[in-house]
């Protein structure tokens, strides 16, 4: 059996890594259109400085895949405390908002403490994130963090996205709210504490240690942008760097909504399935990296600010991931900054997004004046999260559906259009390959 893999990110590889062994496979082929195979997963160097496209960390409730991934790293992984906060007010809160509510001014925590003891939301069934927001946390943590910090990632109104993303999340229960707001900090989501970070090259050093373990079956062909995927008398074609390739099998890891206009066979894709991949959201990044002379971080890594005056949702520090990662007498930080397509922050040139990266930084208290900038450099990538509107789930299914009707796989976090990390991706192409 012949397979092609469309798209060359952490599941087209981790997709072939699995299947490779199997005896009826003969042969497999990754098409990526860019340079480098990795996708997300890529590393980016500044000046010295390497950075992934978003911190990536290496954590995981899978503790086989979590194992898979720190053993395929070798002696390159080193593990970290997850330090992470939120910064309101200046103040630095512990993440999860709600488990440190004595850090906030005597006002914010009454309303806080208040909205959530006296919820009249509480016994409302649910519909959407916002109203699960304020039945689970109330009006106070709600409109102070958890609304305007989500607008802020999602560039998506929470009332018009579903709940795949929050239903997992428990109601707090209000003992242990109390005890935050009199100053017991509690330790939320204990299974992200430590985590793991490749020692150097960051986290594309991963996608290099599972590309050595590829055997000779596995070709990976780099700059070759798939353009069409036909499937003729049961066989597929797809061209890509103006050659076409034939398949038994095709499993696609690239953006749904751009595989289904690109796919024709004798049959005519349904309209309602182009309406459903023309229906889908997704949201772009702008990572900024960003060298300072002083360090106002302290020893933490991630900070998220849900300040609609600050440009950039989350900083992380980057030197807090090891001397492989820092420059001497300086602090690097990488400044996020989603956007949607032809919106006012996609339209925004680079420039005016550095001028409002440092105005960001001087409100959060990282810098004096713009004069402690040493550089500052943004790079843009257009697909960075899936966004769970209201529709996602009916879209998504019938065209799953359909493709799966068609004999092609989807897999990876925007073939499959999914919020997957790094360990749900490998653990999806584990799946995958057991049903080859
Ligand atoms: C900001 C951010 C932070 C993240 N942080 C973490 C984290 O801390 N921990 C974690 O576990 N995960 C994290 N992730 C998730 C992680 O990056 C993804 O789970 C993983 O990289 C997805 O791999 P993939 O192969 O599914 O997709 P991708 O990496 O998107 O791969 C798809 C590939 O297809 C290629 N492609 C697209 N169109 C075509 C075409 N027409 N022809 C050929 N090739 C094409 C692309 O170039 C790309 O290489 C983060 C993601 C983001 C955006």
């Amino acid at each position: 059996m012949h397979i092609v893999i469309l798209g060359g990110g952490l599941s087209a590889i981790s997709a072939s890594l699995f299947l490779q062994d199997k005896p009826n496979i003969e042969k497999i082929v990754i098409l990526e259109k860019e340079e480098v195979p990795g996708g997300l997963c890529r590393t980016f160097s500044t000046n010295g400085i390497e950075w992934d496209i978003g911190p990536h960390i290496i954590f995981s409730k899978d503790k086989e895949v979590l194992s898979f991934m720190n053993q395929s790293l070798e002696e390159n992984n080193e593990q970290h405390r997850r330090s992470n906060r939120i910064i309101h007010d200046k103040r630095f809160i512990q993440y999860p908002f709600e488990n440190d509510l004595s850090k906030l001014s005597e006002h914010d925590k009454f309303v806080c403490l208040n909205g959530f003891l006296h919820n009249p939301y509480e016994n409302y069934p649910v519909a959407n994130m916002l109203q699960f927001f304020l039945r689970t946390f109330g009006e106070g943590i709600t409109n102070m963090y958890l609304r305007p910090y989500n607008e802020k990632i999602w560039k998506f109104d929470p009332a018009f996205m579903d709940t795949q993303m929050v239903e997992r999340i428990p109601r707090p229960p209000k003992e242990d709210i109390i005890k935050s707001a009199a100053g017991e900090t509690v330790d939320g989501y204990t299974h992200q504490l430590y985590f793991n970070y490749p020692k150097t090259g960051g986290t594309e050093s991963l996608i290099k240690a599972l590309v050595k373990k590829l055997s000779d079956k596995v070709e990976i062909v780099t700059s070759a942008e798939v353009k069409a995927v036909e499937k003729r008398s049961g066989k597929f074609v797809i061209t890509a760097k103006e050659t076409t390739y034939e398949a038994d099998k095709v499993i696609s890891t690239i953006p749904m909504d751009q595989l289904v206009p690109m796919y024709a066979t004798e049959t005519p894709v349904p309209e309602e399935v182009k309406d459903c991949a023309h229906a889908l959201h997704h949201n772009s990044i702008a990572i900024c990296i960003v060298n300072v002379k002083k360090d106002f971080a302290g020893d933490n890594y991630a900070f998220m600010i849900a300040d609609r005056n600050v440009i950039f949702h989350r900083i992380s520090k980057l030197d807090f991931m090891g001397k492989c990662y820092h420059l001497p007498d300086t602090v690097t930080y990488m400044a996020e900054i989603t956007y949607r397509t032809d919106d006012i922050y996609d339209k925004m040139s680079e420039e005016e997004m550095e001028k409002q990266v440092a105005n960001g930084l001087e409100r959060i208290g990282f810098i004096e004046s713009p004069e402690d900038i040493n550089f500052i450099k943004i790079k843009r990538f257009d697909y960075a999260y899936v966004i769970y509107d209201l529709m996602h789930k009916q879209n998504t299914s019938k065209i799953i559906e359909y493709l799966a009707r068609e004999g092609i796989y989807v897999n990876g976090r925007f073939g499959s259009f999914a919020y997957l990390n790094m360990d749900a991706i490998i653990r999806q192409s584990i799946n995958l390959a057991a049903n080859f």
